[in-house]
């Protein structure tokens, strides 16, 4: 027997997008449910549980803002969270709010058709189960797609086979063992420093090495967590008004106005501050090669430095722009390559040659290994909405509408896909942000919107072509005048092979895109179809 269930709002994904969503509709008296494949809450974090697993944004800022007595009681313990710490805080969030009543684990959604006849969606699950809802909230995740390349061979690998995104809830033991970790991304780089401590050997398979900067975590003292929770609203503030929502502000100076020793001066006054607000040492390092040379020298500077063996250290140095492909946070990670049970291998141009039962090839030579790391990453921003089958009006697929690459209007609706909204979708500044409060505003426009949309007996909104193509316009514009091009990132889809090339976050920062959501809003939401029961 398979269930349907009738709601105002389905939501799909419990990380902490789905979780706020949940709890915002329903205080306005909404019926909503989330549905989620994991079979616990916190998303990201309930699934990349590998060793080292850590946010790299400051836990202080890494929380939600919109409860008051929340913000307030949680203690965080360490300068940047664990993972495990993140996900306890989570489960606290559903626990307080009460939230567990309306969320539904161990559900995969297959399928979502819109009706449009009903002027609703119908979304159906792995089991068959179906939820007829008036409005479908995408809050499946940016990174949440695990992507497993096609390693020829991987399957007759006689030995255990890990992805970082999808590790074991069970402790996973690699003492004297044989390991290998494919992948220099910021996982690996959180992986690569744990496992190291624990394998009798690991052997890192490179294939693009990536600029890795110091965390300096600690742990929180009460007085300093004390402080920050007296200021917090002002400090939530500054941090709105930054291009990503982080609590450092950019150096409005070009990197070339200052002689190139002031500039080292300052990138080590940043190195030494520690995180990922390392660029904001000036404000056209995203912008201007030469800017961007600077910061590019000074890193490979460190790892010379660092890295004892000259070899080791030139195959660690990496040659392209320095945040086009995001910045990885590490502690001690170039050290790890002093280790004697620690080898780098660069794969050649064509990557891993094969995989066998005992272990990798590459250019020729195979390394022998008990273990296999995948730290390979995401099908970023678009994979978690095409692994379901969305079907909007006319049938139009959503793999057929974004097969050049994702189009939609503000990050939040696809035009031909009515009253189906993406939570920090691409075309929405998302990843390029510190997430939360990113997720928190998305959560407050969609039920700011559906509130409006009910007042007015609205059944139907969709996101008209004109805007949507202005937006994508736009969005592409503001993308081509940066350096973001220059790389094969994620950003771009350029790891998942035949994905289209575009590049998917919106560059222009949180705070002009935060005017222009409220704007459209405030003018009846503007560049939106909207239909009330007659008019359909
Ligand atoms: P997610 O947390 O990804 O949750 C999406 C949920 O949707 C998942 O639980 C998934 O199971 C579910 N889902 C997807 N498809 C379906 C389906 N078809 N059916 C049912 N359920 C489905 N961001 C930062 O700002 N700072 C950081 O330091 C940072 N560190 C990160 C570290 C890692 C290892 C990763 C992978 C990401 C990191 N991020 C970071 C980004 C992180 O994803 C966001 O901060 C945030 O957790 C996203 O929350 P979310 O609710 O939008 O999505
Ligand atoms: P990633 O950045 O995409 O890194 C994947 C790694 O695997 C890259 O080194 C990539 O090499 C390599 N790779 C992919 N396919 C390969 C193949 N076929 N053969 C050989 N190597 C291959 O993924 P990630 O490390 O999981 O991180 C994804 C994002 O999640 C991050 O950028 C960040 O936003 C977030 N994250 C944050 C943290 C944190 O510190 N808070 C930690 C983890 C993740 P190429 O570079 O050559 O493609």
């Amino acid at each position: 027997m398979h269930s349907e269930t009738r709601l105002d709002a389905l939501i799909v994904g419990a990380g902490f997008a789905g979780l706020y969503m949940l709890h915002k509709l329903r205080g306005m008296g909404f019926s909503a449910r989330v549905v989620d494949a994991a079979s616990g809450v916190g998303g990201t974090w309930y699934w990349n549980r590998y060793p080292g697993a850590r946010c790299d944004v400051e836990s202080m800022y890494y929380s939600y803002a919109f409860d008051e007595d929340l913000e307030q009681e949680w203690e965080w313990t360490e300068r940047y969270p664990s993972q495990p710490e993140i996900l306890r805080y989570a489960n606290h969030v559903a626990d307080r709010f009460d939230l567990w009543p309306d969320i539904q684990l161990e559900t995969r959604v297959v399928s979502a058709a819109y009706d449009e006849a009903a002027a609703s969606w119908r979304v159906t699950t792995g089991t068959g189960d179906v939820f007829d809802a008036r409005f479908c909230i995408m809050a499946t995740g940016c990174l949440s797609a695990a992507n497993t390349p096609e390693f020829d061979g991987l399957d007759e690998f006689g030995g255990r086979v890990f992805h970082t995104g999808r590790w074991p809830h069970e402790r996973v033991d690699f003492a004297g063992r044989r390991i290998g970790v494919i992948g220099t991304g910021s996982s690996a780089v959180q992986a690569i420093q744990e496992i190291a401590r624990e394998a009798a050997h690991l052997t890192v398979f490179q294939r693009t090495a990536a600029y890795v900067v110091e965390a300096f975590n600690r742990p929180l003292p009460a007085a300093e967590q004390r402080e920050i929770k007296a200021n917090y609203p002002a400090i939530r503030a500054a941090a709105r008004k930054t291009f990503g929502g982080f609590n450092r502000m950019t150096n409005e100076q070009s990197a070339l106005s200052v002689s190139e020793e002031e500039c080292r001066r300052r990138l080590e006054e940043g190195w030494q501050a520690g995180g990922i607000g390392f660029l904001t040492a000036y404000n056209d390092f995203g912008f201007s090669e030469a800017a961007n040379m600077r910061a590019q020298e000074f890193v490979r500077d460190k790892i010379r430095e660092t890295v004892k063996d000259p070899e080791t250290a030139e195959k660690l140095l990496p040659h392209h722009v320095i945040g086009c492909k995001r910045l990885s946070l590490g502690t001690g990670y170039y050290a790890t390559y002093n280790r004697a049970n620690v080898s780098l291998v660069q794969l050649g141009e064509g990557g891993v040659d094969r995989i066998t039962a005992e272990g990798v090839v590459s250019e020729g030579a195979e390394y022998r290994l008990d273990d296999l790391v995948l730290a390979t990453g995401f099908d970023a921003m678009t994979g978690a909405l095409a692994r379901i089958d969305i079907r909007g009006r006319g049938g139009l697929t959503l793999r057929k509408a974004w097969e050049a690459g994702p189009r939609n209007y503000l990050g939040l609706m696809v035009n031909g896909f009515p009253n189906l909204f993406t939570i920090t979708g691409p075309g929405s500044p998302s990843v390029l942000s510190n997430m939360m409060p990113t997720i928190e505003h998305h959560v407050e426009w969609i039920a700011d919107c559906l509130g409006y949309l009910r007042d007015r007996k609205i059944r139907e909104m969709e996101a008209r072509l004109e805007a949507q193509d202005g937006w994508v316009e736009h969005a592409n514009a503001v993308a081509s005048k940066t350096l973001r091009y220059s790389c094969s990132s994620w950003y771009l889809g350029a790891n998942v092979p035949g994905k289209p090339r575009v590049f998917m976050p919106y560059i222009g920062g949180m705070p002009s895109y935060r005017e222009k959501c409220a704007a459209v809003a405030m003018a009846g939401y503007e560049g939106f179809r909207l239909a009330t029961a007659t008019a359909v």
